[in-house]
């Protein structure tokens, strides 16, 4: 599954090839990358065609293409799942293998969808209003199959105070409060063990014993360790050429934590540990990052 920050990196590249663009024609090379359209290929072909480009939004890792006009608001809703690609490439250019959906525009490119194991897919969403909108600012609308999604720390409407709360409320593992969605989205495992390693905090603390200042702490840490990633991420859209599941580069340069087990702390030269955690694994400094157990027996 591609992370937020590329899946950021994606939506910029979209963003600068499609907005303004018309969609002139749509081919589906295979109804299994269509098959969450609940109108059908024929419904979405028909909805796509004629369409301009609005915009291109992201919240967490999903991200969609608004195709709104005057008779018709509809969001085209992207799954990327495990290997999906959106790719532009020029008019007649050959097609990729595992091509799944084609999209002409108006300046002789394509939007292509290829996608090797065909989990992902478009389909086109209906507007709903966004209950993760701050209080007291006007609710931006969100489509229907995103609104369960919170928001994420570089959305504008992302509220710290209101991520602590919720974050507050929770009985339950701060690590698995983290890769939660509906309180604060984009978090993958990886970033939830740097951002957790930078803040100092062990994965199994429980969420409502920890203080609002160390919870702010650590909504930081997220958005710096993420912020990181985007920096490095954003550079592979020059050649008309998005790839979803290219390393960032990131991984490899950048990991105080993910990875890292046996390895010295980069800060305090302890050696670092590897715990299962729902199927996966959570690596961290012993020494930075005390267990639960311990934090309780010391007050
Ligand atoms: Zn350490």
């Amino acid at each position: 599954m591609p992370e937020l920050p590329e899946v950021e990196t994606v939506r910029v590249g979209l963003e600068t090839h499609l907005v303004g663009r018309v969609i002139t024609s749509v081919d589906v090379a295979h109804p299994r990358a269509v098959r969450r359209h609940a109108g059908g290929e024929p419904d979405l072909v028909g909805r796509l065609t004629g369409k301009a480009v609005t915009g291109v939004r992201r919240r967490g890792k999903y991200l969609w293409i608004d195709v709104s006009d005057a008779t018709d608001r509809a969001a085209l809703v992207v799954h990327l799942g495990m290997s999906g690609q959106m790719l532009i490439a020029r008019g007649g250019a050959p097609d990729h293998t595992h091509l799944r959906v084609r999209a002409l525009l108006d300046d002789e490119n394509e939007l292509r969808f290829v996608d090797q194991r065909t989990f992902g897919g478009w389909h086109l969403d209906d507007y709903t209003v966004d209950a993760y909108a701050p209080a007291g600012m006007p609710a931006a609308d969100v489509p229907v199959s995103v609104a369960h999604i919170a928001t994420d720390p570089f959305d504008p409407a992302f509220d710290v105070e209101r991520v602590v709360n919720r974050m507050r409320a929770k009985h339950s593992e701060i690590k698995r409060v983290l890769l939660d969605q509906t309180v604060i989205s984009g978090v993958g495992n990886i970033y939830a063990d740097e951002a957790l390693w930078r803040a100092r905090l062990h994965g199994a603390r429980i969420a409502e014993t920890i203080s609002r200042k160390k919870l702010r702490e650590l909504i930081e840490a997220v958005t710096v360790v993420m912020a990181e990633a985007l920096k490095v991420g954003g550079t592979s859209f020059d050649a008309l050429y998005v790839n979803v599941n290219g390393q960032s580069g990131y991984f490899e340069r950048s990991l105080n934590a993910y990875g890292r087990a046996g390895e010295l702390c980069r800060r305090c030269g302890a050696i670092m540990r590897r715990e299962s955690f729902m199927n996966r694994s959570s690596f961290y400094c012993p020494r930075c990052q005390r267990r639960p157990s311990d934090v309780e027996s010391r007050g």
